[in-house]
C-alpha cells in the first residue's frame, strides 16, 4: 500500500547517518559514551536527576514497576484506553492491573474520580498515560497518591517535552517512562528511557537493566572491576550505542518537531471547525502538549469502518487509539482488572479515529484530508448511519 499521506513519517537525515557511522567506526556498540551523553542530555531536558536508557518503552515500564517493588498481590490502577504494553508491564511483575475510566469525551486521560473508584487495600500504584501528549490531571492524581501513599508511574511514551504548569511529563511520578519506537515523537528504531529523582530506585534501575550485576562491561573494560556479583533479579534491557547516538540527534530536533506538531494541530482545529459529524478532544486543555497524535471523535451513528475506508481509498492512512485493553481476548480473562465501570472508554474506543500527524507534514496535506472528510460527511453520512 502506498499512501498519499501516511499516518506518520520519520525524519532521519544526514546527522543521524553520520552519528551512526561514527559509532560503528568507534567499535564500541553497546552502552558506552553515547548512552551516557544521551542520558545526561535527556535528564537536563526534562529536569530529572537519574536517567536510564533501555531497549524500549515497555522495558522502561517494567523496570519502573519492578524497581518500585510492585509484585504479586499488588494492584496498579491504569487506564484501559492506552497501548497494551502499559498494562502488560504490570502483568510482568505479577501484580494486577485495575482499569480506570477516562475523564470525558474531550479529555481521554485517566479520571482522578475513577482512580478513587478503583482503590482497594491492595492498591500500591497508579500508572498514568499522557494520551496524545496531553498531561493527565497530575495535581489531583498527586493528591490521591499522597493521601494513600501510592506510587505514581508515568507512561510518557506520547509525551517527551509535554508540560503541566511548567513541569515536564515524566517528572511528576516516582518514575517516568518514555518510548523512542519509530512512530514516536523521537525515533530511535527501538529505545526507551526511565527517569527518577529517587536515589534508591535509581540504584535498582541501574542494576535491573543489566542482569542485576554490580559492574558493567564498560567498567571492566576501563579496568575498574575484575569480577561482579548479582544482587537483584535483573534483565537484559540494555540499549545499543547506535540507538543512543540517534537519540541524541533526535532530542536536539525535538523542540522544533513538537512546535511543528502544535502548528499542524492548530491548523487541523481551524480547518475542522464546523465540519459536521465529528468533534475534536483536548482543545481546552491546560497543559502544554507534545502533540504525539491527532485524534478525532466521530458522532454516534457514523460508521467508522466506512469513514476509515473512504480515507484509505483517497490515500490517507488512519488508525485507532486504542482498542481498549480489557476487551482483548487475552485480557478479557482478567476478571479482577475490570471491576470498574468503563463506559466512556468503550464509547470513545468505538468512535475515535486518528488522523495523520508528523513534523514533515504540510498544511496543504491537511487541506486535502479535511477536503476528503467534508466530502465523506456530505455524501456518506446517510448511507453509513442507515446501518
Ligand atoms: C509506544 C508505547 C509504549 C511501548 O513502547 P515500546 O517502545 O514500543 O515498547 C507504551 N505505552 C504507550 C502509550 C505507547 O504509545
Amino acid at each position: 500500500m502506498s499512501w498519499k499521506i501516511p499516518l506518520f513519517d520519520i525524519d532521519i537525515g544526514a546527522a543521524e547517518i553520520e552519528a551512526v557511522t561514527e559509532v560503528l567506526s568507534s567499535r564500541w556498540l553497546t552502552m558506552g559514551e553515547q548512552t551516557q551523553a544521551f542520558e545526561a542530555e535527556f535528564g537536563k531536558f526534562v529536569g530529572s536527576r537519574h536517567v536510564f536508557c533501555v531497549s524500549n518503552g515497555t522495558a522502561a515500564l517494567h523496570l519502573a514497576l519492578a524497581a518500585s517493588g510492585i509484585g504479586p498481590g499488588d494492584e496498579v490502577i491504569v487506564p484501559a484506553l492506552t497501548f497494551v504494553a502499559t498494562a502488560n508491564a504490570i502483568l510482568y511483575t505479577g501484580a494486577t492491573p485495575v482499569f480506570a475510566d477516562v475523564s470525558s469525551t474531550t479529555d481521554f486521560t485517566i479520571a482522578p474520580s475513577q482512580i478513587e473508584a478503583c482503590l482497594s487495600s491492595r492498591t500500591r500504584a497508579i500508572l498514568v498515560m499522557h494520551y496524545a501528549g496531553f498531561p493527565c490531571e497530575m495535581n489531583e492524581i498527586g493528591r490521591i497518591a499522597r493521601e494513600r501513599q501510592l506510587v505514581i508511574i508515568e507512561d510518557a511514551a506520547h509525551a517527551p517535552g509535554a508540560r503541566l504548569g511548567g513541569k515536564y511529563c515524566g517528572t511528576f511520578g516516582v518514575c517516568g517512562c518514555f518510548s523512542f519506537f519509530s512512530n514516536k515523537n523521537m525515533a530511535m528504531g527501538e529505545g526507551g528511557i526511565v527517569t527518577t529523582d529517587d536515589d534508591g530506585i535509581a540504584e535498582k534501575l541501574r542494576l535491573m537493566r543489566s542482569h542485576g550485576m554490580t559492574s558493567l562491561t564498560l567498567d571492566r573494560y576501563k579496568g575498574h572491576n575484575y569480577s561482579y556479583d548479582v544482587i537483584e533479579l535483573g534483565y537484559n534491557y540494555r540499549n545499543t550505542e547506535l540507538q543512543a547516538t540517534i537519540g541524541l540527534v533526535q532530542l536536539r530536533k525535538l523542540p522544533d518537531y513538537n512546535l511543528q506538531r502544535k502548528k499542524l494541530t492548530e491548523y487541523y482545529y481551524q480547518q475542522l471547525t464546523g465540519v459536521p459529524g465529528l468533534t475534536i478532544p483536548f482543545q481546552q486543555h491546560p497543559g502544554q502538549s507534545s502533540y504525539h497524535i491527532f485524534p478525532i471523535l466521530l458522532e454516534a451513528g457514523i460508521n467508522r469502518k466506512n469513514f476509515m475506508s473512504y480515507l484509505k481509498e483517497n490515500g490517507i492512512q488512519t488508525s485507532i487509539h486504542y482498542p481498549p485493553i480489557h476487551q482483548f481476548s487475552y485480557h478479557r480473562q482478567l476478571k479482577e482488572s475490570r471491576r470498574n465501570d468503563l463506559t466512556l472508554t468503550e464509547d470513545i474506543s468505538q468512535r475515535e479515529v486518528t488522523l495523520p500527524l508528523y513534523p514533515l507534514m504540510s498544511f496543504k496535506q491537511i487541506d486535502y484530508i479535511v477536503e476528503i472528510i467534508k466530502r465523506f460527511m456530505a455524501e456518506k453520512i446517510f448511507e453509513s448511519s442507515k446501518k
